[in-house]
Parts: structure tokens; C-alpha cells; sequence
């Protein structure tokens, strides 16, 4: 399988080529500080390569110190973009980055004893195809 990417500026375009194994929803302090939002939505996959198509802006890495949280984002734009994990081993894609569409589901919804107090049957809430008038 092969997924594009790109940031909100199309200054950073990556091409994954190979399988996702796992797809989290991360609910950790670390992933809602670097969202803005209740959850990363997380891509894990061993084995898939990434190549880098377009790198017309910088990709910069941050690592809250003691913890192994990474995030890697377009310095111009602050998209979420993928990043290498574990010594390199651990491809991790932000599936919102992703312009290919996914057809897996994710897996589970993790660190959930760290989750806003706020983050609760989100799913009973008014649906709005767009802005609510
Ligand atoms: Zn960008
Ligand atoms: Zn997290």
C-alpha cells in the first residue's frame, strides 16, 4: 500500500509505502497539548518506509523532556507530521496528515485515565454537516 501526505501549507508532501499495524487514539496530557484537542489520532507501523517528496519548509522535532512523547511538525505551518520512533525502528503518521484516504478503523482508544474531563460520550453530541448556524 502506498499513502501521501502533506502539511496545511504543502510546503512538507511524504509518501508511506507499506502496511499501518496499529491506529491509536491517544488520550494522553502529551497528545492533548499537541493537538489542541481530546485525542492524536496515530498511525504505528514497523516495517513501512517513508520517503519525502517535498521539504520546501523545515520539519522540526520537539521531545517534552522525560517522556517519550515526539512530536514533529512544519515550521511554518505547524502541521503534524510522521516521525521515527524508537531508534528509527517505529514510523509514527498522524492520520489527519494523511491525503490518501484510510480504510482502517483505529484499533482503540488508549491513556484514556488521562483524557479531559470534558471527553465523555462525545459521540451523543448535535452533528452539524457544517458551522451550526
Ligand atoms: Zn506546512
Ligand atoms: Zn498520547
Amino acid at each position: 500500500m502506498e499513502y501521501f501526505g502533506s502539511c496545511l501549507c504543502k510546503g512538507v508532501k511524504f509518501k508511506v509505502i507499506g502496511d499501518f499495524e496499529d491506529f491509536y487514539l491517544c488520550h494522553c496530557r502529551y497528545c492533548r497539548k499537541d493537538t489542541g484537542a481530546s485525542h492524536a489520532a496515530n498511525l504505528f507501523a514497523k516495517k513501512a518506509k517513508i520517503e519525502w517528496i517535498k521539504e520546501e519548509t523545515k520539519i522540526k522535532t520537539f521531545q517534552p523532556p522525560k517522556s517519550n512523547h515526539v512530536k514533529a511538525f512544519c515550521t511554518n505551518c505547524g502541521s503534524a507530521l510522521p516521525n521515527l520512533q524508537m531508534g528509527g525502528n517505529l514510523l509514527v503518521v498522524p492520520a489527519g496528515c494523511l491525503d490518501t484516504s484510510l480504510e482502517m478503523r483505529p484499533d482503540a482508544h488508549i491513556f484514556i485515565s488521562d483524557k479531559a474531563n470534558w471527553d465523555e460520550s462525545l459521540d451523543e453530541i448535535d452533528k452539524f454537516e457544517r458551522f451550526p448556524e
